[in-house]
């Protein structure tokens, strides 16, 4: 049973309810949610319900009726993200709204094979090595794994890269080597997920571990393993589908991607899914990665070999580099779907810049609006709430203005919709401040309700408040109510407060789901939006100083480069400076003209460059491109070079 506990239980409350619970010989378990404090009691005696309610302390009590208890729902309501520390001080949050990647070989071979593996997965975005050092094979004559060998190079490897390290445990006795190589989380294989003793024994260093499905489980089964793990004392399990056998024989198992939605409703631990040993088919591989996401899983474990044809095993499961690093690249496009981003590690460029953080405290992020805004939740999907503050300002201007004065080390703000094309205001901004660069960027799929009062409904709207973008993105909406009054807003999460604190019936918001919850309004009409291709492309700003010492830099390479620029007062000036673009094969991918204050018919113009795919120096190519772009300008200046986050 899960037994709440009142807010202000007093200490000899708790002790006393403890002694109970032990007199009965309940096993505890505390868990402190963000709301509340429960304490799981799981035994084999039945106590009467009512009987445990009266205890004082007590707030109520839930009986769990499923076999598996502390894995259950019931047990813990918010979704469990799992924290798994990495050698460069940072941590990687499984769970949640992130989505990250595992990838890997089947198994260790060498030091130069993982090492190769490692660089290449963790340049496409990977953030945990996975690869098998001891390993079970179902024929015993193939290849068993280097052993400690294979270890010592695994974790070289993934320190080498910021990357945690996943391998394979087969048997408890192999569990001190391990703890001494500093293996980060445990894998317990298809084979093992019913070996209940290698269970406990692995879910009692309390280390992070992924679970994977056996070929012949039910979920419950599945949950009932976990359960083993979780009741030997780690609250870190990670739920791993990898296809399960049926009559079809195309694929080496069926992949059951609805697990993951029905797990979700079982279960608050996390799910990945691990498409190479389900399918098995090298080129098919990528898709069902891809699918997995869709499906709503955290995450992915991708086997990855630089030359399958040679590997030693895995061969047909695994995928080359350049196949997952281009599923990451649609991975990424597919997360803001799902509203989710995919989770990097970031790593500051030049040695000797410790981090990115303010000493001690948190990265300070301006964005403009109020709580809720979606500049908002873009700062949540590309840092980390652990580590950045979102601070609120009423206008972009200010945000620059922030930036500048160093009074907040990054800010957030839109530079282009999909539907709508681009917030001028921002292009205007970097002609304004001169020390302000680009550091990176991030999509959010926009997605816009009507939000109105908790006893109002769409017949009793007369006024709507949104930002323009709101309104414009929602017109054929909008059409449908021509009697409604359209009253401008700072921002859509302005306009939601505003109409919350204005309690009146018939006005109502354009906004998120997001501002519906923090400013106690009802969803009147959901996704109202013209276009379910609504994106909103946001850039993260920093004063030049910041952005040269630490950019914010994702394990993503940086491929793209902007710069603004005046053109001479001649004839062919544009087309001679484009002309630099095109002699080097640079792909323009954004030209916007601006007209200059001042200066009657003269404009400056913002252009979007994307750097290509190779190992040259990204940032020496930019500054190359710059020098040759100010013999043909007047004026230019490069905004920063960064990942595109598309
Ligand atoms: C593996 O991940 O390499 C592996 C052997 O997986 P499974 O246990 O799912 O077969
Ligand atoms: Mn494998």
């Amino acid at each position: 049973m899960v037994i709440v506990l009142k807010k202000d239980i007093e200490k000899s409350q708790k002790e006393n309810l403890e002694s109970f619970l032990h007199s009965h010989d309940f096993k505890l378990n505390e868990v402190r949610g963000e709301e509340e404090t429960v304490i799981a009691a799981v035994g084999k005696v039945k106590l009467d319900v009512s009987e445990v309610e009266l205890i004082p302390g007590v707030q109520r009590v839930i009986p769990i009726s499923r076999p598996y208890k502390m894995a259950s729902r019931e047990f813990k309501k918010e979704n469990t993200v799992v924290e798994i520390p990495n050698s460069r001080g940072q941590v990687i949050r499984l769970g949640g709204n992130r989505i990250i990647a595992a990838a890997g070989p089947c198994a260790v071979e060498s030091r130069e094979q993982i090492m190769e593996v490692a660089a290449r997965v963790a340049e496409s975005g990977a953030v945990l090595l996975r690869s098998a050092t001891f390993k079970p094979q179902s024929s015993p004559y193939s290849f068993k794994g280097l052993g400690e060998e294979g270890l010592k190079y695994l974790k070289e490897a993934g320190d080498k890269y910021g990357l945690p390290v996943v391998t394979e445990i087969v048997s408890e006795s192999l569990i001190p080597l391990m703890e001494d190589y500093g293996v980060d989380v445990y894998q317990i294989g298809a084979g093992n997920m019913q070996n209940f003793d290698l269970l406990k024994k692995v879910g009692a260093l309390g280390k992070p571990v992924i679970l994977k499905r056996s070929y012949t489980a039910t979920l419950e089964e599945l949950l009932m393993s976990a359960e083993y793990l979780l009741s030997a004392g780690t609250d870190k399990v990670i739920l791993c589908e990898r296809g399960i056998r049926t009559f079809e024989h195309a694929t080496r198992n069926t992949l059951d991607l609805s697990a993951v939605q029905v797990l979700r409703s079982l279960t608050h631990l996390p799910v990945i899914v691990d498409p190479s040993h389900a399918v098995g088919i090298r080129e098919k591989i990528p898709a069902m990665g891809l699918a997995s996401v869709a499906s709503g899983a955290d995450g992915l474990v991708v086997d990855v070999h630089p030359n399958p044809e040679k590997a030693l095993s895995g061969a047909i499961l695994s995928i080359v580099p350049e196949q997952f690093d281009k599923m990451m690249h649609d991975i990424e496009a597919l997360a803001p779907v799902m509203g989710k981003s995919v989770y990097h590690i970031f790593t500051p460029v030049s040695a000797g810049v410790s981090g990115i953080t303010k000493e001690g405290g948190k990265i300070q992020v301006a964005y403009s609006g109020k709580k809720g805004a979606y500049a908002e939740q873009a700062i949540g999907r590309y840092f980390d709430a652990s580590e950045a503050e979102a601070l609120a300002m009423d206008s972009f201007g200010e945000v620059f203005q922030a930036v500048t004065d160093g009074s907040c080390d990054y800010g957030m703000i839109p530079i282009e919709n999909s539907l709508n094309g681009s917030v001028y205001q921002n292009y205007d901004n970097f002609s304004r401040f001169d020390d302000v660069e680009i550091v990176g960027s991030v999509t959010l799929n926009i997605r816009h309700s009507l939000l109105g009062l908790q006893d109002a409904c769409v017949e009793d709207i007369k006024t709507v408040y949104s930002h323009p973008q709101g309104f414009g993105q929602s017109k054929k909406y909008l059409d449908q109510h021509k009697e409604w009054g359209l009253i401008d807003s700072v921002s859509t999460s302005t306009a939601a407060e505003f109409v919350a604190s204005q309690k009146v019936k018939s006005n109502a918001a354009i906004g998120s789901i997001v501002n519906a919850q923090i400013y106690g309004l009802k969803i009147l009409a959901e996704d109202i939006e013209d276009d379910p291709g609504n994106f909103t492309r946001f850039v993260i700003i920093a004063s030049r100083d910041k952005a040269r010492k630490a950019p914010v830099l994702s394990n993503i390479r940086p491929n793209m480069a902007s710069f603004i620029f005046t053109t001479r007062n001649e004839s062919g000036a544009l087309y001679n400076t484009l002309g630099i673009f095109e002699k080097q094969r640079l792909n323009l991918t954004r030209l916007e003209s601006r007209p200059i204050k001042g200066q009657l018919w003269k404009s400056w113009f913002y252009a979007d460059v994307e750097l290509p795919d190779s190992s040259e120096d990204v940032y020496s190519r930019a500054e190359t491109l710059l020098g040759e772009l100010k013999e043909k300008t007047e004026d230019v200046r490069l905004l920063g070079v960064y990942a595109d986050g598309k």
